[in-house]
């Protein structure tokens, strides 16, 4: 695993700034008069989470939550487990959940569910990266940033046993391991 396993530029670093501007401007006007609590998926969501809040000019709050799915990195049951919950009450809490990528959509169906059950005035989601044509489940996306091919990526947040999440850009991972 080094960067001669790195293929393909996916998203350039400037293309994903550019869109996440445009994502902040929207969420502000969206939710003007009823701030968001920004529910970001670990670890993958983190450095997505970080830039759009910054482009958000509302009083947001933030709080995190860990999930890790059985089954391969490359390949989700649809069975989750949450590692680290809320540390907030959900309740009458406009919630926007940020997730880094979305692949089959099992994990974020899985994730809806769940915080629905804990009854927010409202629940939307806002996904950086939705492969196409893979979803088993329709994860109803309100924001979607990015539709790219059906490939393993890197950069931005998402790794390979923990690598490449600092990477400022998006690209197809060509090593063995992933
Ligand atoms: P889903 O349940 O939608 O199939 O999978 C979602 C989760 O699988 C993501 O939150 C992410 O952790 C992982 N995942 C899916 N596709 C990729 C990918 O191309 N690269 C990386 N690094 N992780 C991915």
């Amino acid at each position: 695993m080094d960067d001669r396993d790195l293929g393909e530029i996916v998203v350039p670093a400037d293309t994903l700034q550019q869109r996440i501007v445009e994502l902040g401007h929207e969420i502000t006007a969206d939710y003007e008069g009823r701030p968001p609590l920004l529910v970001g998926v670990l670890k993958g969501a983190f450095v997505f989470m970080s830039d759009l809040a910054r482009n958000i000019s509302l009083p947001v709050e933030f709080d995190f939550m860990a999930v890790s799915s059985y089954g391969s990195a490359t390949k989700t049951s649809g069975v989750v487990r949450i590692v680290k919950d809320l540390d907030l009450d959900l309740s009458d809490r406009h919630v926007l959940i940020v997730e880094d990528i979305v692949d089959s959509g099992l994990t974020l169906a899985y994730l809806r569910r769940n915080l629905e059950a804990r009854q927010p005035a409202s629940l939307e989601v806002c996904a950086l990266l939705v492969k196409e044509g893979l979803q088993r489940q329709d994860p109803d996306l309100r924001y979607v940033g990015f539709r790219i091919p059906p490939k393993f990526v890197v950069g931005y947040g998402l790794d390979v046993k923990e690598r490449y999440r600092n990477l400022p850009f998006v690209c197809v991972y060509e090593g063995s391991d992933a």
